[in-house]
């Protein structure tokens, strides 16, 4: 594939995905944001502007230094979050939304009690990153400190941000983080949840190394 192939596929994955987390809930209207890397550049969904809206000829790349290389649409507000992940981490994607049941834990726990085996594909219990205002680098510092041997986390009175190798993975971890926050809340609600204990945690870790089809 030529390099303008490569980005232009890479581009489409960010739309959908952007798409997708509309079309499934997982945020309203132009909340969220969605990254993929390309090499040294970003690709970042656009600030303020409707995913269905979205084309080819939108496209909007920064490289890690945060200077606007491909497009004329202002990138997210969020870049600063985004950036900070990929400076510090390998990760390939991002996915960050203001999923409802994520958010409303996100305002009561410090970490997402581990109610389910599933956390462990985020690496463990998920954290909840300390407040700070949206678009600001003290929330990017906050969400880092938050992913410490994670891919995901909670940031408080906000949203999620998850990290992945593939948009595919990323989407994927942000919708399975949602439902284990809905699960808690649904036990809670109506009860006290047992939780699993860190050695279980472990397993579960290794075990979803070779879940699914043989690769
Ligand atoms: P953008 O439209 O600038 O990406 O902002 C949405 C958002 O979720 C801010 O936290
Ligand atoms: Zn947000």
């Amino acid at each position: 594939m030529t390099a303008d192939g490569e980005l232009t596929a890479a581009w489409r994955d960010v739309v959908d995905t952007a798409r997708r987390t509309a079309d499934e809930g997982l945020v309203v209207g132009t909340s969220g944001n969605v990254s993929a890397r390309v090499g040294d550049l970003v690709l970042v969904t656009p600030s303020g502007v409707r995913y269905d809206r979205l084309g080819d000829a939108d496209l909007v790349a920064v490289g890690l230094d945060g200077e606007q290389r491909i497009g004329t649409l202002r990138p997210t507000s969020e870049l600063p979050m985004h950036l900070a992940v990929y400076r510090a981490t390998g990760a390939r994607a991002i996915v960050h939304t203001h999923a409802v049941h994520a958010t409303a834990v996100s305002t009561l726990v410090d970490e997402l009690p581990a109610v389910h085996y599933m956390c462990a594909a985020l690496g463990g219990p998920v954290r909840v990153a300390r407040y700070a205002t949206y678009g600001t680098d003290e929330l990017a510092r906050y969400m880092l400190e938050a992913l410490r041997d994670r891919t995901g986390c909670l940031l408080r009175n906000h949203g999620t941000l998850v990290y992945a190798n593939s948009l595919e993975t990323a989407y994927d971890h942000t919708a399975q983080l949602e439902w284990m926050c809905h699960v808690w809340l649904t036990a809670r609600a109506a009860g006290t949840p047992t939780l699993l204990p860190q050695a279980e945690i472990d397993r579960v870790a290794q075990r979803l190394g070779d879940y699914g089809q043989p690769r």
